[in-house]
């Protein structure tokens, strides 16, 4: 049995089941603002840190000849409806009892999410099995560059654990996550969500249908 150096996980649609809940909360933001959004635009914004997808919104906004709010306008609109949406998010399948094997065979682990602190924090309240994890880096990071899908989030958070990028286990969900740790040269696994195909995801990653098939 092959053991990792260490586990980085991404939290949203990985560890914890928040994706339909962001989706939700962007649909009814941009819907606000006349501009309902496709599904397959709602899956673009999987994994990206939230000012990124406000940019993405309001080019959508843009686009289709409506008046664009301001990104603080747009996120004062999301920002009540998404934490109260956020407490209702459950785990992703295998998702504890994985953080709960890594802490028992003592495998480092880091987060290495696109989202805020300040929403990490909010979003864990009902889990405080994620508190396993104790090293981490979010998206507003003062230490972090780019978000995803550059592949900062993990080079930093294997820098954190001093451990080889190369040598570290990433594990995602979204497109734009899978593609900073490719680029950031991990090993990454890849728990993809419904109604995304594999041609949209980088080359070289490990599929897995869920955090339950791993073999450690
Ligand atoms: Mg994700």
């Amino acid at each position: 049995m092959e053991l990792p150096a260490a586990c980085l996980f991404d939290l949203d649609g990985l560890l914890l089941d928040t994706e339909p809940l962001h989706a939700e909360a962007w649909q009814r933001t941009s819907s606000h603002f006349g501009r309902p959004l496709n599904d397959s635009e709602l899956l673009s914004l999987r994994g990206r840190r939230r000012l990124d997808c406000a940019e993405q919104v309001r080019r959508w906004i843009r686009e289709t000849g409506l008046t664009v709010p301001d990104s603080e306008a747009l996120l004062a609109v999301r920002q009540p409806i998404a934490e109260a949406l956020m407490l209702q998010a459950p785990p992703m399948a295998g998702a504890r009892s994985l953080l709960e094997r890594c802490a028992a065979l003592q495998i480092p682990m880091a987060l290495a999410t696109s989202s805020s602190s300040a929403a990490v924090a909010h979003k864990s309240t009902p889990h405080p099995w994620l508190e396993l994890i104790t090293v981490r880096v979010h998206g507003d990071d003062p230490a972090l560059r780019a978000g995803k899908p550059e592949p900062d989030v993990f080079l930093l958070a294997a820098e954190r654990l001093g451990i080889a990028a190369e040598l570290c286990w990433a594990f995602e969900d979204s497109p734009a996550g899978a593609t900073a740790a490719v680029r950031a040269g991990c090993r990454v696994h890849v728990v993809a969500p419904d109604g995304l195909g594999r041609g949209s995801y980088p080359d070289g990653v490990i599929w897995l249908a869920s955090l339950n098939d791993l073999s450690f």
